[in-house]
């Protein structure tokens, strides 16, 4: 999507803090952290939401968690972190391109975080 900021940075039209690439996802530390870590991870591919995923995006949905605790760890969150997706109104995204928040740090994430 030309217009879509996510798919931008993918492109390299947009600079971000780059923690982790490969071939399907990307990962970089969200421009407004909540938390010591907080890294957003995305597929490189255009998909809006989990609301419009599809079996044929199982694999990237897959690495994006697989690879989570490598890219957690990474930026020093070993002993834990969580995972957010935010999807659609209900879920109050919004940047529409599928994107997994990874939140930690040394201690454990706040209230504010821990909705659920
Ligand atoms: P969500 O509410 O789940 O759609 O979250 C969107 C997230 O994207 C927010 O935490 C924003 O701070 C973050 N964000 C928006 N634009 C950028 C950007 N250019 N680089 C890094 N993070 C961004
Ligand atoms: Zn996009």
């Amino acid at each position: 999507m030309s217009d879509c900021i996510f798919c931008r940075i993918v492109r390299g039209e947009i600079p971000a803090s780059t923690v982790y690439e490969d071939e399907e996802i990307l990962a970089f530390n969200d421009i407004n952290p909540l938390r010591p870590v907080h890294v957003l991870v995305i597929p490189k591919k255009h998909i809006t939401s989990l609301s419009t995923a599809g079996v044929d995006d199982t694999l990237v949905l897959g690495r994006i968690l697989a690879k989570a605790n490598e890219i957690a760890c990474s930026q020093g969150s070993a002993d834990g972190f969580r995972v957010i997706i935010n999807t659609g109104r209900v879920g109050q995204q919004e940047v529409p391109h599928l994107h997994a928040h990874i939140v930690g740090g040394t201690d454990p994430v706040g209230p504010m975080l821990k909705r659920i």
